[in-house]
């Protein structure tokens, strides 16, 4: 089995620029992930990508895309995988490349972090 990228970006800085109007900035930010993980397979060319937020009715996300070492300049919204394998869906967007969420192992310091994250019940 194989592991999931989970590289992260910080897309606060793009958040702040792209979310208006100002009055509900705060609102916003505290409904997106400000520090988005890559879900794709280990090893994957091209861009990281990241999921800001869902766009909820639409069966899409909020992503952002980034390169190793350089901040996300961009947010862009994509249909969902909507893949399923028994009781789990993948977590990544439409045509994204590699296996599925559900065939990739998480990375230990990320099981962990979504353990703690995650509300309990
Ligand atoms: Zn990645
Ligand atoms: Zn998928």
């Amino acid at each position: 089995m194989r592991y999931e990228c989970a590289a992260r970006t910080d897309v606060g800085a793009l958040a702040l620029q792209a979310l208006d109007p100002p009055g509900e900035m705060q609102g916003l930010l505290e409904e997106i992930e400000r520090w988005p993980e890559c879900p794709l397979v280990e090893g994957h060319g091209g861009h990281h990508f990241g999921l800001v937020r869902w766009l909820e009715h639409r069966e899409a996300g909020l992503w952002t895309s980034w390169r190793d070492g350089v901040r996300p300049t961009a947010l862009l919204a994509l249909e969902d995988c909507s893949v399923w394998e028994g009781e789990d869906v993948c977590s990544g967007f439409r045509g994204h490349a590699g296996e599925h969420t559900w065939a990739l192992r998480a990375r230990d310091s990320a099981e962990e972090a979504v353990a703690a994250s995650r509300p309990a019940g």
